[in-house]
């Protein structure tokens, strides 16, 4: 055993940066790399060929079902055998090569495998026979993904490979071989993780033919040419077969193509013909591309699970076609993998064309535009919203209390939490695009992954809540407060409420407790008395059958104020009269009265929301600070979802992955307003309670101070008794705004991009279907300007929606889709999600309208979208005391930071950090931070300016070393040295000069106490800490 943990422990070291305290034993130095890549021959047309599987992790069966192979009813796929039986062919000849992409399934297998087998595989990743690339947890999805989560997930597949594989298993090249459509967002990250380049499979037919043509299936993608210059750039390449083997050459065992049978004696013999049929596919494919070298997928989707049959035909092709040489071919195959491949595009030094622009929507027919899937699962995406939230908050304390050093529970339930929002992330996961048992199964992880998320935090207020011996009293969470259940509130007469909040900065927000009373004192952490208002629970909610078991009649509302990276404790007592309440009754005007003298609209010092008294719509916006006022129709609507076989183009259904609609928008409801809608005033909150029929309603709100008009929707359960699919929407429709054809809407949450209608910049877009042509991801904000007139009206999202503008001066979300057929890519299963009771999945989520002047949006919509995505967090606990004799005994308002970060700078990430090996483990705490400036350039004059981190603000520990990471965290940012690419920019005015961001590197054991960023600029450190806690 001995001497294998020698042996093992040399292989990790080599190529590993920045780790202390070891022993350097002289062995050879590992070939993995670009060192590794297979010999070209720069007289011939060298062939890349790339053994490779496409893993989803959960599509047709949970990620867990296809690791073992269960449910082969359902798929053929086991991944685990994939690996057994890959291995084993690799061994066996060291030409072979495989790429290994999923990472989510790699760590499954590992945990299953002795000491020998660990060797065997590292030795094959230290010498570039088994290389890992993209190396995520998964393969994300980049339409409904933010940009925090990806980061996440593939921080987790790095340091997975980081610890088990050292240098050798780091990735440098994407591989976003199957989702649907691409981010300007998901290049720039690459970029910054440190990679070579991209290869991705899906474009637009339309884009991939025009390419085809001009020879421009490979480019320079520049992922931030506004604010991130070279550090966002990334050469990529689009697939040419999609990510599958050339017609006529898949070896799979499942596969029915011929094998190459070479036996001269025997009648069926065909290598003649093959190896003609393939010197033709590569001549076809070689025609498209620029350099003497082309790449093939030889693999498909869980392929290789009797590896032997896809490398015994390779063997034979490779030997047959390249004997072919001798009679003067000029073809030469090879095993390679994409970065060798990419490699041997770098030696050309050839100036590539370029694109700013991103891949969606992605169209594969004419009537086929996959931009349904921006929507579909409307609650998975919320949930994973939400829970990414968690997660930041969880990580945050478990730094802040000091829980995990070195290791302790709370590294493990982490663990669990972050690799089920990982597997979420996937292409078939956050996408929606899954069947309904594996988004189940989704989200099953996530509430498990919350559980013990909630035990970390709960240990870490044990820890910092009691000033004394007192112990803390338990802390119970509520995930049901959006549709005002909380079953510890509602039982309780008297409690604590502790929020955290995971934000650099103070907060203040309005809280929604559901109670059962009509009076409470509420006092706040310095024994001070707060305002609230009661507000009674709508009938609306209280028909969510997800609500089953509440039997909370109030809402108790009231403002809360939270420090930076901190928490205050509030006391909530039931009253027993008016008298000794701070709470206020709501006044209720129903509109379906009589009563015309009605003022039909809701107002407080922001904003007046006026209200059609008839179809129960709005009618109109003011923003009384600004003077601004425009008529807004917003309300419902649906498209009938297009009903069909698919058998040809014409007759693409409406499903999980396309929108495709029938006819015009509808109105909902096309009569009059229904009864139930009312108005409801009072000291903090004014809401209009506006009900359109059964199937959708919404609460407009306007808070107190707060610059926005909240719209909380509720949708569901969508009616299919006419046998119809529908596609929800909202549209807010100015009718005064001219906005002409042009919408921006966010990448991933991050940077804003223009888009315009029927237009596509890179070809002459023929749009056949105008809605769904039309579509693109709206992951935190979308928005419409008139110039002329300096409006702009932004709608910021609580999750990852479709959104367009299909009339100047209009903005339209779908928020839930309910459809009966299925589109045919695959899923087998018609979106119809059915909810508790089996009666149609209600969904309820938020859209905050801001309508300003064009120069004051964005510090709002930058503000606010960070609010949403990392809002307070809320724990409860039982009261046994006053408020006074608990303020004694409890520290009830807390910070983790001396003072507000600047109001431009994110902390984007506080989490510890082990950099350990099972082998080499290291005592020194450490966390990993990324801090993050939440600006473009020029987006406003003092926020877009360059910030200043000051590092010395924490207060539960010191920095003592730190340095500074690739964005991925897996490799020290100094050391990076990218292969350089040069290119044509895509437009004329631009030089070609490359602008570099100025701050440089910060280097291992240095001890800044500052940190400046540039616009949009992520900076990633591992820090050493001295523990003040
Ligand atoms: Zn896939």
């Amino acid at each position: 055993m001995d001497k294998l943990v020698i042996t093992l422990t040399c292989l990790f070291l080599a190529g590993v940066h920045g780790r202390p305290n070891v022993v350097e034993f002289t062995q050879p130095e590992p070939q993995c790399g670009y060192r590794s890549c297979p010999a070209t021959d720069p007289t011939m047309l060298n062939v890349h060929l790339v053994p490779h599987t496409h893993d989803d992790v959960g599509w047709l069966k949970t990620v867990d079902q296809y690791f073992y192979g269960s449910r082969n009813d359902i798929q053929h796929a086991g991944v685990q055998y994939i690996l057994d039986s890959v291995i084993p062919e690799l061994l066996s000849d060291p030409s072979k090569r495989f790429i290994y992409v999923e990472i989510a399934f790699f760590a499954r297998w590992w945990r299953e495998q002795d000491g020998i087998m660990k060797e065997n595989v590292m030795k094959l990743v230290n010498e570039g026979r088994l290389e890992f690339v993209l190396g995520g947890w998964c393969m994300n999805d980049e339409a409904s993904t933010h940009y925090n989560a990806m980061i996440d997930q593939h921080t987790l597949g790095f340091s997975f490979l980081e610890q088990e594989f050292g240098g050798c298993g780091r990735p440098r090249v994407g591989w976003q071989i199957d989702p649907f459509g691409h981010s300007r967002e998901q290049a720039s990250m690459f970029a910054q993780f440190g990679f070579d380049g991209l290869f991705f499979g899906r474009l637009d037919y339309q884009d991939k033919d025009t390419r085809l043509k001009q020879n421009n299936m490979e480019f320079v993608w520049r992922g931030s040419p506004k604010n991130l210059g070279e550090t966002s750039e990334l050469f990529t390449g689009v697939l040419y077969n999609h990510y599958v083997p050339p017609p006529g050459f898949c070896f799979d065992e499942f596969c029915k193509d011929a094998p190459i049978m070479d036996d001269e004696r025997m009648n069926d013999v065909n290598i003649q013909s093959r190896v003609q049929d393939f010197i033709k596919v590569v001549k076809d494919q070689a025609q498209h591309f620029h350099s003497n070298n082309i790449m093939m997928t030889m693999g498909s989707d869980f392929q290789y699970e009797n590896a032997h049959t896809w490398y015994k035909n390779l063997d034979k092709l490779i030997k047959y076609v390249n004997q072919q040489q001798s009679n003067g071919s000029n073809i030469n195959l090879l095993y390679s993998t994409p970065s060798c491949y990419l490699f041997n595009l770098n030696h050309l030094n050839q100036v590539w064309n370029s694109t700013k622009d991103d891949f969606f929507p992605y169209a594969s027919r004419e009537n086929t535009f996959w931009s349904g899937y921006f929507s579909s699962r409307a609650a998975l995406k919320g949930y994973a919203r939400k829970s990414n939230n968690l997660l930041q908050v969880c990580k945050q304390l478990d730094v802040l209390a000091n829980l995990s050093s070195p290791v302790s529970f709370a590294t493990e339930n982490l663990r669990i939490f972050k690799e089920a929002l990982g597997v979420v992330q996937h292409h078939d996961g956050i996408s929606g695009t899954e069947k309904q048992h594996v988004a189940d199964d989704y989200a099953q992880r996530l509430a498990v992954g919350a559980e013990k998320c909630q035990q970390v935090a709960s240990a870490a207020f044990e820890k910092l809540l009691p000033k004394g011996s007192e112990k803390a009293p338990k802390q119970v969470y509520c995930t049901l407060t959006n549709i005002s259940y909380c079953n510890f509130t509602e039982h309780q007469k008297q409690f604590m409420m502790t929020v955290y909040n995971p934000l650099g900065h103070t907060v203040t927000d309005f809280v929604r407790i559901p109670v059962l009373a009509e009076w409470y004192r509420v006092v706040d952490p310095k024994g001070l008395n707060v305002t609230a208002q009661m507000v009674p629970i709508s009938d609306e909610t209280k028909k969510i059958p997800e609500r089953n078991g509440s039997i909370a009649m109030n809402e108790l509302v009231f403002m809360v104020e939270v420090p930076p990276l901190g928490y205050s404790t509030y006391f909530i007592i039931e009253a027993s009269h008016q008298e000794e309440a701070t709470s206020q009754p709501s006044q209720i005007v129903p509109l379906s009265s009589d009563e015309l003298e009605i003022p039909l609209y809701i107002d407080n010092d922001q904003y007046l929301v006026l209200l059609d008294n008839i179809k129960g719509n709005t009618m109109g916006f003011t923003n009384k600070k600004k003077n601004i006022s425009i008529p807004l129709h917003q309300g419902f609507w649906w498209y009938e979802a297009y009903g069909g076989n698919c058998s040809k183009g014409e007759f693409q259904a409406s499903g999980a992955y396309a929108l495709r609609t029938k006819g015009g928008r509808q109105l909902v409801p096309d009569t009059t307003m229904k009864l139930g809608s009312y108005i409801l005033t009072g000291e903090l909150v004014q809401e209009a309670h506006m009900i359109f029929g059964p199937e959708a309603s919404e609460v407009i709100r306007l808070y107190n101070n707060k610059p926005y008009v909240e719209i909380e929707w509720t949708v569901g359960p969508i009616n299919i008794k006419d046998k119809l699919g529908k596609e929800f929407i909202t549209l807010y429709d100015t009718q005064s705004m001219e906005t002409g054809s042009l919408f921006y809407t966010d990448a991933n949450g991050r940077e804003i991009l223009e888009r315009r209608r029927d237009h596509r910049n890179t070809w002459n877009f023929n749009n056949t279907e105008p809605v769904a042509g039309n579509y693109y991801p709206v992951n935190s904000r979308i928005f419409i300007q008139d110039k002329t007139n300096n409006q702009q009206l932004t709608v910021m999202t609580d999750r990852s929606e479709g959104g367009s503008s299909l009339e100047s001066g209009t903005l339209e979300l779908l928020v839930h889709r309910r459809l009966l057929y299925d589109d045919h890519f695959g899923v087998g299963e018609p979106l119809n999600e059915t909810g508790a009771d089996g009666q149609g999945l209600v969904v309820r989520g938020k859209h905050l309208v801001i309508l300003d002047t064009i120069e004051d949006s964005p510090s709002l919509h930058r503000s606010l979208a960070l609010q949403m995505y990392m809002a307070p967090s809320l724990s409860f606990s039982q009261l046994t005391m006053t408020p006074e004799q608990a303020m004694s005994k409890y520290n009830t308002q807390w910070s983790g930071l001396k003072k507000s970060l600047p109001a431009n700078v994110h902390m984007l990430t506080l989490e510890q950090w082990s950099t350990t090996s099972s082998i080499e483990p290291i005592e020194i705490p450490q966390i990993l931070i990324r801090f993050e400036h939440i600006y473009e350039k020029d987006e406003d004059p003092v926020l877009s300016q360059p910030a200043v981190v000051d590092l010395t603000d924490f207060t539960t520990f010191r920095i003592v070393t730190m340095q500074e990471f690739t964005l991925g965290a897996n490799f020290p940012l100094a050391e990076l040295n990218r292969l350089p690419w040069r290119y044509i920019p895509d437009n004329k005015e631009e030089s070609l000069s490359k602008e570099k961001l100025l701050n440089t590197a910060i280097p291992h054991s240095s001890v800044p106490t500052t940190l400046s960023l540039q616009p949009m600029q992520i900076r990633t450190f591992v820090a050493t800490l001295q523990r003040l806690l």
